[in-house]
């Protein structure tokens, strides 16, 4: 296993569980509201009344259908976290992260 392969085994869900349930922007619910196989929650990105991001694990990736914001789980640690994304992943994988190869596995899970 090469640390890319451990980058792209990290788990959208556990991201949200660990990031989005306590988010300071986050308005609203916590993001373990179960709705099918999927979870959702209002939207950390945008200001919404009624909840339009949704965590999807079986695709591993998250989707807000409000303002578009979507991707994998690298990606939502880094637009959550920020500055402090290299240190949560590394910490979850047990090795060093640089922000320079999260940004582009994390550019890399839009297609
Ligand atoms: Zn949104």
């Amino acid at each position: 296993m090469t640390i890319v392969d451990d980058l792209l085994n990290i788990l959208v869900l556990d991201v949200a569980f660990d990031v989005l349930a306590d988010y300071k922007d986050g308005h609203g619910p916590p993001v373990k509201q179960k709705h099918g196989p999927n979870y959702k929650r209002l939207c950390p990105f945008h200001r919404e009344k009624h909840p339009s991001f949704y965590i999807r694990p079986k695709r591993n990736r998250f989707v807000c259908y409000g303002c578009g914001e979507n991707g994998g789980p690298l990606r939502l640690a880094s637009l959550t976290l920020r500055e402090d994304a290299p240190q949560y992943i590394s910490e979850k994988l047990g090795k060093t992260i640089s922000q320079e190869l999260i940004n582009e596995i994390a550019m890399e899970e839009d297609f």
